[in-house]
């Protein structure tokens, strides 16, 4: 593609053309805002507002569909109440500046409703939303969140919240730029998740204005502003050649037919029913705390079993890889936050929630027996972030008493990779989440996007333990998956399977160009790239050294050069 492009950090493999709609971020309430000239008027403004922002959100609700249409007209209702507005109001009555007095006053209904609890406590991140629109109007701000979409656009933003990724229009998204954010944030790998090419960390990206037209590579991490009608025809040419490799949908093996499971990541049970019809062999990892990122209660038993319910019926009878909350660092939920933990991802997240909130794992593991009951599936169950051998031997304990027949835990820590052995001692297989275990073998937050080389999966360190982990996998005969986000690499997936790697899941759209370079190869010649890879001094020498034995057509269709 020619043309200067804005760069950055592509999450998947595709290409678009379309304009740019903004994103904008919650607006600050300045802390020294005057008091208002004439506060009776500045009042009916305030009252005004807020009807104003219950109006837009009404008819966005009218127009959208689904859980948007049900949180948009949710939030429209919180807009109309008039204790709210008509409390904000009397401060600014009373002389108080007006985005002062609406921060405020909602700031004491949000935890109101998140003292009581239940369904008040679900409303206040609707409540929040209302007041950050009220505030961006009152000081004359764009609307903050992702806009309402009225044709397809890329959707360009300083960074999203999962929260936000989760809502997207997705009839009217065409892609994703992200200023800030590092390929293994979660909101990326949400975005990835959807199929939408994305790029993030791609700073120059702030210069783009509403309307802009832009071509999105994810395969190349780039942004091309005005494309020309060559950048145009290759994009078209990438779309076309994508939609041909989809048509393969065959269980995933080398030339030489040695089986790779090809699975897919999810987060909900909508992602597991858009999967009624994939050409996946399952699903390798339900990211179950994905679907409580907005509850401010801890979900019951109930709740959670007929999600999973949901989930394994979607799958039939395909592998169905649950995994436990995994809260904390970068995916609070508000029912069980941490409070004053300095280093969150150092801290009580994942499976060590145990140690303060033991309740939520019994619950879950309830809820997943009485799902397996009532679908008849059989999912496999596994922990995040184990640290030691006798906390993956606790869990397993915990999931079997529950009635769970194969329990697994994730390598996301170097101390558990470097001791696999032991762990599938305890454990009937293991899944390695090489975000999280590059994150901790490189000592770099996942979601700082300037240290994004520091957490590249070809780092040779990183290549080393998940050798370590896949060897001892081939040992014991016991599986041993890939579920972070190298598994989506069609490269990296080569040299995985080269190093003993059982199954791979990824976002479903990655599964066809894994699948396409699979079969351009065999055993021994994935076998060689991970040998060539592992004898690399350094990232980049070690990707190059792997892609150098990769088939040039399968170089050429997957734009991997
Ligand atoms: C990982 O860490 O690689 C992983 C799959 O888990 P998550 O990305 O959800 O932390
Ligand atoms: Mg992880």
């Amino acid at each position: 593609m020619s043309a200067s492009p804005i760069t950055g950090v592509g999450v998947g493999r595709g290409a678009v053309v379309g304009p740019v709609a903004r994103a904008h971020p919650v607006p600050r309430v300045p802390a020294d805002a005057p008091s208002p000239a004439d506060p009776a008027a500045a009042a009916d403004g305030v009252t005004a507002v807020f009807a104003e922002v219950a109006d837009t959100l009404q008819s966005r609700a009218e127009a959208a569909t689904g859980t948007l249409s049900e949180v948009l007209s949710a939030t429209a209702l919180m807009a109309r109440d008039a204790a709210l507005s008509g409390q904000a109001a009397a401060k600014v009555r009373e002389g108080v500046a007006p985005s002062l007095a609406v921060a405020q006053v909602a700031g004491q209904f949000i935890e109101m409703f998140t003292a009581a609890g239940g369904y008040m406590a679900e409303r206040a991140t609707d409540l929040a939303s209302v007041r950050d629109r009220v505030i961006a109007r009152l000081e004359g701000l764009p609307e903050p969140g992702v806009p309402a979409l009225s044709r397809p656009s890329v959707v360009v933003a300083e960074d999203l919240s999962p929260a936000d990724t989760a809502v997207l229009d997705l009839a009217n998204v065409l892609g994703i730029v992200i200023e800030k954010g590092g390929p293994t944030s979660h909101t990326a790998i949400i975005a990835g998740q959807l199929g939408l090419p994305c790029v993030v960390r791609a700073t120059e990206a702030a210069g783009l204005k509403d309307g802009d037209v832009v071509a999105v590579d994810a395969a190349h991490g780039t942004v091309i502003v005005d494309p020309d009608e060559d950048v145009r025809a290759a994009v078209e040419a990438r779309r076309a050649a994508l939609a041909e490799l989809a048509t393969d949908t065959g269980d995933g093996a080398t030339s030489d037919g040695h089986g790779v499971q090809l699975l897919a990541n999810i987060g909900t049970a909508e992602d597991a029913e858009r999967l009624t019809d994939a050409a996946v062999q399952g699903v390798g990892l339900f990211r179950t705390e994905v679907l409580f990122l907005d509850a401010q209660t801890a979900p019951t038993e109930d709740d959670q079993a007929a999600v999973y319910a949901r989930a394994l019926s979607a799958l039939g009878g395909r592998k169905v890889v649950i995994r436990t909350l995994d809260a904390g660092a970068d995916k609070p939920l508000a029912f069980v936050t941490q409070p004053g933990e300095e280093n969150p991802a150092l801290g009580v997240r994942g499976y060590r929630l145990v140690r303060a909130a033991p309740e939520l794992l019994t619950t879950q593991l309830a809820a997943i027996a009485r799902a397996q009951a009532t679908t008849g599936g059989t999912p496999w169950v596994m922990a995040p972030m184990i640290a030691t051998v006798s906390e993956a031997a606790d869990f397993a304990d915990a999931a079997r008493a529950a009635g769970i027949a194969t329990v697994g835990v994730m390598v996301e820590v170097p101390a558990i990779a470097l001791r696999a052995r032991d762990v599938l001692a305890e454990v009937d297989f293991v899944s390695i989440g090489t975000n999280d275990l590059a994150q901790y073998t490189m000592a770099t937050d996942r979601l700082r996007g300037e240290l994004v080389d520091l957490l590249d999966m070809w780092q040779p360190a990183l290549l080393d333990l998940v050798s370590a982990t896949a060897e001892a996998g081939v040992e014991l005969g016991k599986p041993v998956g890939v579920c972070g986000e190298s598994a989506a690499d069609p490269v990296m997936a080569l040299v995985l399977t080269g190093v003993g790697v059982t199954s791979l899941s990824m976002s479903p759209a990655a599964v066809p160009g894994v699948r396409f370079a699979l079969r351009a190869h065999t055993l021994a010649r994935c076998q060689e790239m991970a040998a060539a890879a592992r004898a690399a001094r350094t990232a980049p020498e070690a990707r190059a050294a792997a892609l150098a034995l990769v088939d040039a057509h399968v170089r050429a269709v997957l734009a991997l050069d």
